[in-house]
This record gives structure tokens, C-alpha cells and sequence, in this order.
């Protein structure tokens, strides 16, 4: 009873911590027991070929399930994981789960898994993979890591070693996020990357704003030239579908198509018998 009374009266004359801070700490104690509590799940949002409008692969995109608030963004957590370094046993998970379910889905879908800078150069990464395909079964040539340009900013030689033995197993290799962090062409000349993914800022401007335009036609003439897919991010409406189409970037992805979904939900909406094996690009918008 004293004590709590003098850590009131201690609280009274201290200036109010930052309710920020506060939040952020909650949030950090919450985190810590998230994965053993089973509070992580997985979304996925269909990835679409652009010429045939079939749906080749998924992206899975992490969610968790607060038993108070609700269900979390990753924008949320998923930096204070990485600053925590929760990051890596979260992420373990997350390739163990794709895994997992794309492996009771048809082989011609494949399933891309997002990837941090600070998992990526955390020794144990490949071990980590090559457990999640035996345990699942799934063929290693279905998974496909997106990394961001921030992997690329240290280590080269570490990097460029491990995309390799990452790339010999199958495995391929989607640049996310192009041209916004710290695009380098030389990174495209160093690395080797299947896909490039045009990040979002550059899609959603494309109708109306000619340099976004201009920059989604120099990325995609680059990649094809040089043998690589273009994934085009946040396609939302049927003007911007046009646009990419025209640009030439092999794979689309948005909500035109559909937002993640929980696995039954794709299941449901795209694999089931009565679902249309194509997606009809003209239905949809
Ligand atoms: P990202 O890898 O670039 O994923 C694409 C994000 O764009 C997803 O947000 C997706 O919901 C959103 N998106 C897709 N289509 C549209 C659209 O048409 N309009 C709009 N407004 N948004 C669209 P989400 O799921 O909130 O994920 C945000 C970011 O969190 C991801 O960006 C990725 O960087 C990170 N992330 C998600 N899951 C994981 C994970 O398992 N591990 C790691 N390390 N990072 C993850
Ligand atoms: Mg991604
Ligand atoms: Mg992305
Ligand atoms: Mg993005």
C-alpha cells in the first residue's frame, strides 16, 4: 500500500513519461510474448500475371492478433521487432508457416516470404529455410524471398554469397520495394535477382503524374533487359492496371485483385473447384 502511494507521489513530480514511450513499452512486452502465446498469422495476397491474369504465387504478409488490440499491421510491430531482434525468431516462423500451407496448394502457385535486413545477415538463415522446405516438403523452387535494398547495404560479399546459395537451391529472389530506399543500378548489375517489385508510391501515380509514369517505364525496360520480372505493387484501380500492362511488367499486384486474405479465404475464393482457375482482369475491375 506505501509503496504504491510513494510511486504515485514519485510519478506526480516527475515530468509524464511520453505516452508514446509508454505505448511503445506495452507494445514491446506484448511482442515478446506474441509468438509463444500464437498470436501471429499469415495473409496472402494473390500475385497476378499480367498477360494471362492468372494467379501464379501469394505474398505472405505477417498480422498479429492482439488479444486487446485487434489485429496489428506489420508497419506496426514489425520494425520494433527488428529493433528488439525478435525479428528473427518471428521470421523463422513466418517461412515455416508459408511453407507449410503453400505446400497443400497447387504447384503451380508459388509463395513469396518478406525478409529483413537483420534476418537475412543472422547466421542460420539458409538452415532455417532448407528446415522449413524438408519439414513441408514443399519444392524449393514455390519460395521466393523478397528483400529490400537495405540488405544489400553491408556485407556484399556476405550477401552476394548467400543469394547464390539461396538461388542454388531454387530458391528465387524478388528485389521489394525498387526505387525508394537506396536504388543503385549497380545493386541490379551485383545481384541476382528473378524479379524486381515497383514499389507502390510509383504505381499509384502512374495515371495521373507523368515522371511516376516515366520512372515505371525505365524500371521495367531495365529489368526485362536484363532478364528479370517486374512486379508492379498496389495495383488499385482498372487505369493503373492498364498503364503497368502497357509498360510491360510481368506481374501485377493489388487490391483490384484482392487484399490478403487468411488462408481458407484464398482458398476458398481462388483454389476451390467452383473458383475460376483465371482470374477475369475484367471482372475484377
Ligand atoms: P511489402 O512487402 O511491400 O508488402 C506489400 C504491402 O502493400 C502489404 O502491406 C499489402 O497489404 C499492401 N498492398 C498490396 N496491395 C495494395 C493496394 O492495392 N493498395 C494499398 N494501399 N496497399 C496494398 P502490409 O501487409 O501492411 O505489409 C507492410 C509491410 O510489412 C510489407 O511491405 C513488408 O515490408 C512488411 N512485412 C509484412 N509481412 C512481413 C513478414 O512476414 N516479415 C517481414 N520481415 N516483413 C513483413
Ligand atoms: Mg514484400
Ligand atoms: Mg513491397
Ligand atoms: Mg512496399
Amino acid at each position: 500500500q506505501a509503496k504504491s502511494e510513494g510511486r504515485g507521489t514519485y510519478r506526480f513530480f516527475e515530468p509524464a513519461m511520453d505516452e508514446q514511450v509508454q505505448n511503445r513499452r506495452a507494445l514491446e512486452l506484448d511482442l515478446r510474448k506474441a509468438l509463444a502465446a500464437g498470436e501471429f498469422e499469415l495473409h496472402y495476397q494473390p500475385l497476378v500475371q499480367t498477360e494471362t491474369g492468372e494467379i501464379s504465387g501469394v505474398e505472405a504478409l505477417i498480422r498479429w492478433r492482439h488479444p486487446q488490440r485487434g489485429l496489428i499491421p506489420p508497419n506496426s510491430f514489425i520494425p520494433l521487432a527488428e529493433e528488439i531482434g525478435l525479428i528473427v525468431p518471428i521470421g523463422e516462423w513466418v517461412i515455416r508457416q508459408a511453407c507449410m500451407t503453400a505446400s497443400r496448394w497447387p504447384d503451380r502457385l508459388h509463395i513469396a516470404v518478406n525478409i529483413s535486413a537483420a534476418q537475412f545477415h543472422h547466421p542460420g538463415l539458409a538452415e532455417v529455410i532448407v528446415g522449413a522446405l524438408a519439414a513441408s516438403g514443399l519444392d524449393a523452387r514455390r519460395l521466393e524471398i523478397e528483400i529490400t535494398e537495405s540488405v544489400l547495404l553491408h556485407d556484399k560479399n556476405g550477401t552476394l554469397a548467400m543469394l547464390h546459395r539461396l538461388r542454388a537451391l531454387g530458391i528465387r529472389i524478388a528485389m521489394d520495394d525498387f526505387g525508394t530506399g537506396y536504388s543503385s543500378l549497380t545493386y541490379l548489375q551485383c545481384f541476382p535477382f528473378d524479379k524486381i517489385k515497383i514499389d507502390r508510391s510509383f504505381i499509384r501515380d502512374i495515371a495521373t503524374d507523368a515522371s511516376s509514369l516515366n520512372i515505371v517505364r525505365a524500371i521495367a525496360a531495365l529489368a526485362n533487359g536484363m532478364g528479370m520480372g517486374t512486379t508492379a505493387e498496389g495495383v488499385e484501380t482498372r487505369e493503373q492496371l492498364d498503364r503497368i500492362a502497357a509498360e510491360g511488367c510481368t506481374e501485377v499486384q493489388g487490391f483490384l485483385f484482392s487484399r490478403p486474405l487468411p488462408a481458407a479465404e484464398i482458398e476458398r475464393k481462388f483454389l476451390s473447384t467452383e473458383a475460376p482457375a483465371v482470374l477475369d482482369r475484367f471482372a475484377a475491375a
